[in-house]
């Protein structure tokens, strides 16, 4: 059986640090389907198309990845993808009680495992959150976003 996970996320916008996520997984698993998470509550700066195209044009050469966008939970997206996993960065503590939480949700209601990777420690800092306030005050952020690779010739 294939062994396919979802990293789920509101990814506004994606970042290094989610491409890092990314990345590390691939040897993990056969396939990753990105889910980009549609989110009423959350004020968001680039609609979820705009979200998914940029993400989907990172990945163009990569046919192990899948992005998609979805409005319902992780874990049904899980089960339509056929994905037996979820995969998730934990950045600090932070982060660690929230993901933990929603982790065994996750499992006690569908089975599905969360994988969770440590954020590499120059990453830990960057957040969708903190690019938006800067690109709201003009500063440039594109150290920030991930670039499709150029082929090499
Ligand atoms: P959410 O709104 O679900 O937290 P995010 O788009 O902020 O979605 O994050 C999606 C996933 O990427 C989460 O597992 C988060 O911990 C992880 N992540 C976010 N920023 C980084 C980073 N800088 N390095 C590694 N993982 C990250």
């Amino acid at each position: 059986m294939e062994r396919i996970a979802i990293f789920p996320g509101s990814f506004d916008p994606f970042t290094i640090g989610h491409a890092s996520i990314v990345e590390r997984g691939l040897p993990l698993f056969d396939k990753i389907v990105i889910g980009v998470g549609i989110n009423e509550s959350k004020r968001s700066l680039y609609s979820v198309a705009e979200r998914v195209e940029a993400i989907r044009r990172l990945y163009v050469d990569e046919p192990r990845i899948r992005v998609v966008s979805y409005n319902d939970l992780t874990i049904d997206l899980a089960r339509r993808e056929n994905a037996r996993f979820i995969l998730r960065g934990l950045r600090s503590v932070k982060d660690f009680e929230y993901e933990r939480d929603i982790a065994n949700m996750n499992e006690r209601l569908s089975g599905i495992e969360t994988v969770l990777l440590f954020t590499e420690p120059h990453y830990s800092s960057i957040s969708s959150s903190v690019v938006r306030e800067l690109i709201a005050f003009g500063k440039d952020v594109e150290e920030f976003l991930p670039h499709p690779k150029k082929v090499e010739e």
